[in-house]
């Protein structure tokens, strides 16, 4: 397992990846101001918050839902990191309509979840920090689909990707990791057999798992993401999935701090 969960406390597992080359390109620019979209409990904002003020630029997250009489934990810290929060309707955020008090016209905009082209050459880099040579099977979680692709691309002809979706009927993750993939020749298919119900869905059977996980290896995982792709490999082991031998690589893609909106007590860890 790569263990991105252990990069830093707020910024991550994979999403500094993801955003790296954005700001870079942002920075190239001159632009002051990031601007980017996600729900309260999106890691993805909080990341971007916590990079933009590292690397000095204003951040501003476009949320979607009403403004909540108590922000989660995910929007304090985001806002504890200079981020300025705008809230929309969720029918305004389907076609991400900017807040007219907002003059955006000079910002750098990143997409929900960070997809896209930088996105994913940002996700390539994540195995520069193994010895990928090492693996055929590559195994990771699925949100927008801007990790896997970039692990597709990143991989060795004669590897394989496995991406474990965590939405329910994402039939759009295909096409979309497919318009960022470099190559046509690459190995790699998606599960969409352990979203438990949908995004962010559980059951008490994926939380009793992940509590078995952390008694048997000591490695913690999020219920939104990593918990599902790790119930999904072990499923998938227990299948007889693999040959004998086969070498895995999972990434531990962070999100850790998703599991504070579970009820206290859930987990052991
Ligand atoms: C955001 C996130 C993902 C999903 O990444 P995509 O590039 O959107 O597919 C996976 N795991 C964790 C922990 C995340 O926070």
């Amino acid at each position: 397992m790569l263990r991105l969960d252990k990069i830093h406390p707020l910024i991550s597992g994979n999403k500094w990846f993801k955003l790296r080359y954005y700001l870079e390109e942002a920075k190239q620019q001159n632009k002051k101001t990031i601007v980017t979209f996600g729900g309260a409990w999106s890691n993805h904002i909080l990341a971007t918050a916590a990079t933009c003020k590292m690397n000095g630029f204003n951040s501003i997250g476009i949320i979607r839902g009403e403004n909540p009489a108590n922000l989660s934990p995910t929007l304090l810290q985001s806002q504890a990191e200079g981020m300025q929060l705008f809230f929309i309707t969720r029918e305004q955020y389907s076609q991400k309509i900017i807040p007219a008090e907002l003059n955006t016209a000079e910002d750098y905009f990143i997409n929900e979840g960070g997809y896209g082209v930088n996105g994913a050459e940002g996700a390539a880099t994540i195995l520069d920090h193994c010895h990928k040579q090492s693996y055929d099977k590559i195994g990771c979680a699925c949100g927008t689909g801007t990790m896997v692709a970039g692990l597709i691309n990143a991989a060795q002809s004669m590897q394989e990707v496995i991406g474990i979706s965590v939405l329910k009927n994402n039939t759009a993750l295909q096409e979309k990791v497919q318009s960022l993939l470099q190559n046509e020749d690459r190995n790699f298919q998606f599960i969409h057999d352990y979203h438990f119900g949908g995004y962010a869905k559980y059951k008490s059977e994926l939380i009793d798992f992940m509590n078995m996980f952390y008694q048997q290896t000591g490695i913690p995982s999020d219920f939104v993401y990593t918990g599902k792709l790790f119930y999904g490999f072990y499923q998938l082991v227990k299948n007889n999935s693999f040959q004998p031998g086969c070498r895995i690589l999972l990434i531990h893609s962070g999100g850790l701090s998703g599991n504070s909106s579970l009820e206290k007590g859930m987990l052991i860890f």
